[in-house]
């Protein structure tokens, strides 16, 4: 069988519809997401561990030797044998295979095997329930996995693909050879069938060149971009741009200014801007933009602002056209459930929707991209391909990246940091309710409703299923909370808490907007919400974040979440409640607690997160490296070195990886 990288899973033998949903869930859906889904770790078979060492509910490798062996029936009639084993420990140990009726003729008293699996404790006894055999030592790998869909079914996928299906190499190979790099298959198989943990070691060094090496050829590629292409000249008189400013609400910080100054250097300048503006939440980015827009609007183009999602959309659309109203632009709104008329508009705000439908309208000198990372390179293209000129871009992205890693990643694009904020700002009470606290952040909330101010709850989950990893401190499922119990909950238990509703992403599009107009207009006390929806709302009348499972999510987001209240004059609050045995994650959160600064915050991210973490960092702005480490900047350096050499000695190179399609190869940069 031959596999195309985007050949649907269905196709792998053994793949049926069950499991095409749960892959799919997964994220996983060609046959090249499979072969991109890493091992989270490896067992090293090699290595087994002494019984008296191993770790309750982590899988490892042991070698033991088969003491006794007994058929038994479980109450319900399913057979099982179970093996006594035991090693040089000393500590008992029984092997329980289910299903398996032959398996005590393999098994003979006194003979020794290797196995693999989770030990648990049950009724006082140390089981390993279902152990697979191993004929010889190996690495295995263990892949993060979910509910119907194990690590084993995943090795047995991916070994079915990795020899037959179309793997394109991306690294050019004069140059692969020259850094010592194994052809793409020959990674691939390193890291997912390695026999040795240097194998596993030289695919990650390999996977990880050719992550940083991706990032930087976009770099390179948007460099020559800025160089050679003409961008459309926005020039506008002084006179009539200080009016606009004058007639805004509030008076601009210097931050704010600087940018608003720059980018209209940079796009009277007949050179194409793609500027990248790095601002915490709050620092103001949106009358930026509004400003830039209205720019280009009096040179007579068009402006296109694009959000993550609907409601923030519509949230842009309106607060543009209120800033913007003394320079009479005319703003539509183009979103999947909207569409106003976008050919007499000044500004269109909108969603993915104008890429992705038939929107035609020429004549854009300006894109300014809401919360970057949710564009990629490849959308951002297909909007550049619309124009006769491409027009002008403005990333914005509310991750503060910190400095020192933004100089390597981003040094040749246009960088620009909103710093400080507007002066009204107040600092949020940030605080960590353990469970012997909640009657006390309770008793906060109910104060704050009766004194008619809003309250966010989030909880991660809508219902109790996602992507878990085996080797992660086991938290009960039960501890997790979700959107539609935890509403339940609050308005069985709290009446004091006035109208508790919900909102998740599984909700229409029109539903969320009725309910979003609602929570605006004060019907609504509290909102109970997951965290990846709509954390952009302007709500001033907030004043409660309560965050569910706060340890499950990254530093940079809770701090966006935080974000969302302290918008108005008054005194706002912030709860990080960690979930029942959420183990040492539980220390971040004091990050939050100590530093008010975003950049503060993403500095201590970056220090915190370990060399063995393989978690891919899912953050605003920054890339999705799985491999490749953000922390590691001598490593991206290095790697950057590479590519300029690269490019100047092959000038042509970046633009033909992009017509290529190579650099969206590379999941997470697409
Ligand atoms: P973000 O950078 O998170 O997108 P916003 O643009 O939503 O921030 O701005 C947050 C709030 O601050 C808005 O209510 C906005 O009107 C207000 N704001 C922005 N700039 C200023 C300023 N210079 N002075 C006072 N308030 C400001
Ligand atoms: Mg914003």
């Amino acid at each position: 069988m031959h596999y195309r990288a985007h050949d649907s899973v269905r196709l792998v033998p053994g793949v049926g519809p069950k499991t095409v949903e749960h892959l799919e869930r997964m994220g996983i859906r060609s046959v090249f997401d499979l072969l991109h889904w890493f091992p989270r770790r490896y067992i090293d078979a090699s290595n087994p561990l002494p019984l008296n060492l191993v770790q309750f509910g982590f899988p490892v490798a042991i070698r033991v030797t088969v003491d006794s062996l007994v058929k038994k029936r479980t109450k319900r009639g399913l057979s099982f044998v179970d093996a006594e084993v035991s090693d040089d420990s000393g500590v008992p140990l029984t092997l329980r295979f289910f299903n398996q009726p032959y398996v005590d003729k393999k098994l003979t008293i006194g003979s020794t095997w290797t196995c693999v699996g989770a030990i648990e404790r049950f009724h006082g006894q140390n089981i390993l329930p279902s152990p697979v055999l191993l004929d010889e030592p190996q690495v295995i790998p263990v892949y993060p996995q979910t509910k119907g869909v194990t690590s084993w079914m995943l090795q047995k996928f991916i070994r079915q693909v990795i020899n037959d299906a179309e793997i394109e190499d991306i690294v050019p190979d004069s140059l692969r050879e020259r850094e010592e790099l194994p052809p793409y298959r020959d990674m691939l198989r390193l890291i997912h069938q390695p026999v040795s943990m240097a194998d596993e070691e030289q695919g990650r060094k390999a996977m990880a060149f050719i992550e940083a090496f991706s990032f930087f050829m976009n770099v390179a590629q948007s460099q020559q971009l800025q160089v050679r292409m003409a961008g459309s000249i926005i020039d506008v008189p002084v006179e009539w741009l200080k009016n606009v400013v004058e007639s805004l609400p509030f008076e601009l910080t210097a931050g704010q200014k600087r940018v608003v100054w720059d980018s209209l250097t940079d796009m009277k300048s007949g050179k194409l801007m793609t500027r990248l503006l790095n601002g915490d939440v709050g620092s103001g980015k949106t009358v930026v933009a509004a400003l830039l827009a209205a720019c280009v609007a009096q040179t007579g183009k068009k402006s296109i602002i694009l959000a993550p999602t609907e409601i923030l959309a519509q949230q842009h659309a309106k607060t543009v056209a209120e800033l913007l109203k003394t320079a009479g632009c005319r703003v539509a709104l183009w979103t999947a459930a909207t569409k106003e008329d976008a050919d007499s508009a000044d500004i269109i705000v909108g969603t993915h929707a104008v890429i992705h439908d038939n929107f035609a309208v020429k004549n854009v000198g300006l894109v300014v991209v809401d919360e970057q990372h949710r564009f990629g390179v490849k959308q951002r293209a297909a909007l550049r391909d619309k124009q006769e000129h491409p027009p002008h871009v403005l990333a914005m992205t509310a991750t503060p990246i910190p400095r020192t890693l933004a100089l390597v990643l981003f040094a040749d694009l246009q960088v620009s940091f909103l710093k400080e904020k507007p002066k009204n700002r107040q600092v949020i009470h940030t605080d960590i309710i353990p469970i012997n606290r909640r009657r006390e952040m309770e008793g906060r909330i109910a104060q704050e409703v009766a004194a008619g101010r809003q309250v966010f709850v989030l909880c991660p989950l809508i219902e109790k299923e996602e992507v878990f990893t085996e080797g992660e401190p086991v938290v009960d499922p039960k501890e997790i909370k979700t959107v539609s119990k935890e509403a339940e909950r609050l308005r069985k238990e709290h009446p004091e808490f006035g109208r508790v509703a919900e909102l998740h992403g599984r909700m229409k599009a029109k539903e969320k907007e009725a309910l979003m107009a609602e929570v605006k207009a004060g019907k609504v006390d509290v909102l109970v919400a997951t965290s990846v929806i709509e954390v952009g709302v302007d709500l001033p009348n907030a004043t409660v974040m309560v965050i569910e499972n706060a340890e499950r999510f990254g530093l940079a987001q809770l701090h966006q979440l935080r974000g969302r209240v302290g918008r108005g004059k008054e005194q706002s609050y912030c709860f990080l409640c960690p979930t029942i045995g959420g183990g040492p994650a539980i220390e971040r959160l004091k990050a939050l607690v100590e530093y008010e600064s975003g950049f503060d915050i993403a500095e201590r991210d970056l220090e915190l997160r370990g060399p063995g973490d393989l978690t891919g960092i899912v953050q605003s702005g920054l890339p999705d490296f799985k491999m490749a480490r953000l922390t590691d900047l001598e490593f991206l350096q290095r790697v950057k070195g590479v590519v300029q050499t690269y490019v100047e000695e092959h000038p042509e190179f970046p633009v033909q990886w992009q017509e290529r399609g190579l650099s969206s190869a590379v999941a997470g940069l697409e």
